[in-house]
């Protein structure tokens, strides 16, 4: 079809609004248009987290020259022509303003040839009027150059982040798409580094072994289901391979990235029951149904979709990968033991089981009194008693509490203890994480991890902190880069790096302790500042008082 100014009454109808908010905006309209253009390779090239420089070049069908200039009029799409078109809309474009947009707050350029031209054309625009128009040769196929974004919208360039953030979008963006076309080749280049590169032969797992590793990829669960609504396809990780945040869920509709609260809670609800509080699965979800079934124009944005019958589409996405979770055998989680170097804890304030009485001339140093442990409860909490009455402790949260002290101690001191790995371990990092890591390198260097380059997107660990000697460090290095990536809200680095180390490091939940842990946990406990709540803010224990107990057994009125 070719490019037409859409008609007053479509206009009317399309969410119509602003689409760059940050550069990753942009890459994400230019890759979409390379896609609609059926381009089998895609390279897109970002510089200075892409407010310098964004390029995103394909050999897609190409604009005809005559076309060329009303791309960047608003409204102007090949896409959709009437009303009835929007009702069954199959590409990733149809509202006609990215072009326009993108040039109004930067200077672009662009050089096209379809394959009926003998030569290309060339246009650049400067605030969105063009300066310069000529043929140029090229292969078939478009290039789009977007310089200098927001240079004359400070307001704008004020709420972006730093260059390795907006990378870091960039690089999750490109990934999505990755995922979504696993046909087509995608190369992705952040500041003249190769960041992503798919090879495009088609097979989803070979798309997210790039993406996310090999060992996990080759380790991921089909899912596959057809019903007459919708069909369901991708791959699921499986319950013993989850993350601590929501980033790598990925759901594609009709092959468009959306942002989808249904789907999210439709896979997280196959999982019930397999995954830890606080944990999610690694899920790519490709959903296909008729476009009838769906409203794709909602946010101008268009990540945001509704489904008529969303009932339907999450009982069936949601059994789908039930299905698909239920043909492997699940292991369960791993027990760490829980070891103490012995002597560490040797303390003549340590209460015994077999000593009945509290010491209670030692307590008013102490925030926490002295304990006397009784035992454990659902392998999750330690129950003991103190000089007013009876105390529940988290042993997760209590051990959290222990570490992040430690953790920031020995920070704080530039005295954090190292341990070497004898054998480095090897990490895959997703493009994104890279991005992350490379922002956050020293900082994390500071807390004892020495992480070097091991090229392809592949590191090597060679030490860590010694505190997290038990956890899994390649889990402990995905989450802390998580919890370090895109955010620069209140809480310090610092202590979202400790954050995450005491929580990965600490005894889990459901873990049994023997006597002589339980009572060096609490020890340990006993002499942090703020024994009462663990690092998040939640608490380490309820107490009991004798007062309320005897209340509760109406000794007392
Ligand atoms: P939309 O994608 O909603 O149609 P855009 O402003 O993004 O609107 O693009 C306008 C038109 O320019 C598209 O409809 C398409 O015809 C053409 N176009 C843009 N980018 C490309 C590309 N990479 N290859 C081929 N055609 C393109
Ligand atoms: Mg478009």
């Amino acid at each position: 079809m070719p490019i037409k100014v859409l008609a007053t009454e479509v206009v009317s109808k399309i969410a119509a609004g602003e689409v760059v908010e940050r550069p990753a905006s942009v890459v994400k309209e230019l890759i979409e248009n390379s896609l609609d253009a059926g381009a089998m390779e895609i390279v897109v090239e970002a510089q200075g987290g892409g407010v310098e420089l964004i390029k995103v070049s394909d050999n897609g069908t190409g604009i005809p020259f005559s076309e060329l200039e009303l791309a960047f009029h608003r409204y102007a799409t090949s896409k959709i022509g009437n009303l009835d078109d929007l009702e069954k809309i199959s590409s990733l474009g149809f509202r006609g303003e990215a072009l326009p947009s993108i040039a109004a707050v930067a200077e672009v350029a662009i050089s096209s040839q379809t394959s009926s031209e003998t030569i290309g054309s060339y246009l650049h625009l400067r605030k969105g009027e063009v300066v310069r128009r000529e043929s140029r040769a090229r292969p078939q196929g478009t290039t789009v150059t977007v310089h200098r974004l927001f240079r004359y919208f400070p307001a704008r360039l004020k709420f972006l982040k730093s260059v390795n953030t907006e990378n870091s979008h960039i690089a999750h963006l490109a990934s999505q798409y990755a995922l979504a076309f696993p046909e087509v080749k995608f190369n992705l280049v952040l500041d003249k580094r190769q960041s992503l590169h798919t090879t495009g032969n088609g097979d989803l797992r070979e798309a997210v072994s790039e993406m996310y590793g090999s060992e996990l990829a080759q380790r991921m669960l089909k899912v596959e289901q057809n019903d007459t609504l919708l069909k369901v396809g991708g791959l699921v990780s499986l319950p013993s391979v989850a993350r601590s945040n929501r980033n790598y869920l990925s759901f594609f509709v009709n092959r468009r990235w959306v942002h989808s609260p249904l789907l999210t809670r439709a896979t997280e609800e196959a999982y019930r029951g397999l995954l830890k509080d606080g944990q999610h699965p690694i899920a790519v979800i490709n959903i296909s149904l008729p476009g009838q079934e769906l409203d794709l124009n909602i946010h101008p944005a268009k990540v945001q979709i509704k489904f008529c019958q969303e009932q339907a589409v999450f009982a069936i996405v949601k059994k789908a990968i039930e299905v698909a979770l239920a043909r492997t055998p699940i292991a369960s989680p791993k027990a760490v033991p829980f070891s103490v170097s012995s002597g560490q804890w040797q303390s003549p304030r340590m209460i015994m089981d077999n000593e009945p009485a509290f010491v209670v001339a030692q307590l008013p140093t102490l925030e926490l009194p002295l304990l006397r442990v009784l035992g454990q409860l659902a392998n999750t909490y330690i129950i003991a008693e103190g000089p007013d009455g009876l105390y529940l402790i988290d042993q997760h949260a209590a051990h959290e509490r222990i570490l992040y002290d430690r953790i920031l101690a020995q920070w704080s001191q530039k005295e954090v203890e190292v341990q070497g790995l004898l054998q480095p371990i090897t990490i895959e990092l997703s493009p994104r994480e890279e991005e992350t890591l490379k922002a956050s390198k020293e900082s994390l260097a500071e807390f004892g991890f020495t992480i070097e380059p091991f090229g392809n997107r592949s590191y090597l660990i060679r030490t860590m902190p010694a505190l997290m000697a038990r956890a899994n460090i390649i889990e402990i290095i995905i989450v802390l880069l998580d919890s370090l990536a895109g955010k620069e809200g209140p809480t310090p680095w610092e202590e979202r790096i400790a954050q995450s180390l005491a929580c990965h490091g600490a005894i889990r939940a459901g873990q049994q302790l023997n006597n002589d842990e339980i009572r060096e946990l609490i020890k340990q406990l006993e002499q942090t500042k703020q024994p009462r709540t663990c690092p998040h803010g939640r608490p380490t224990m309820i107490h009991l008082t004798s007062h309320q107990l005897e209340k509760e057994f109406g000794r007392i009125s």
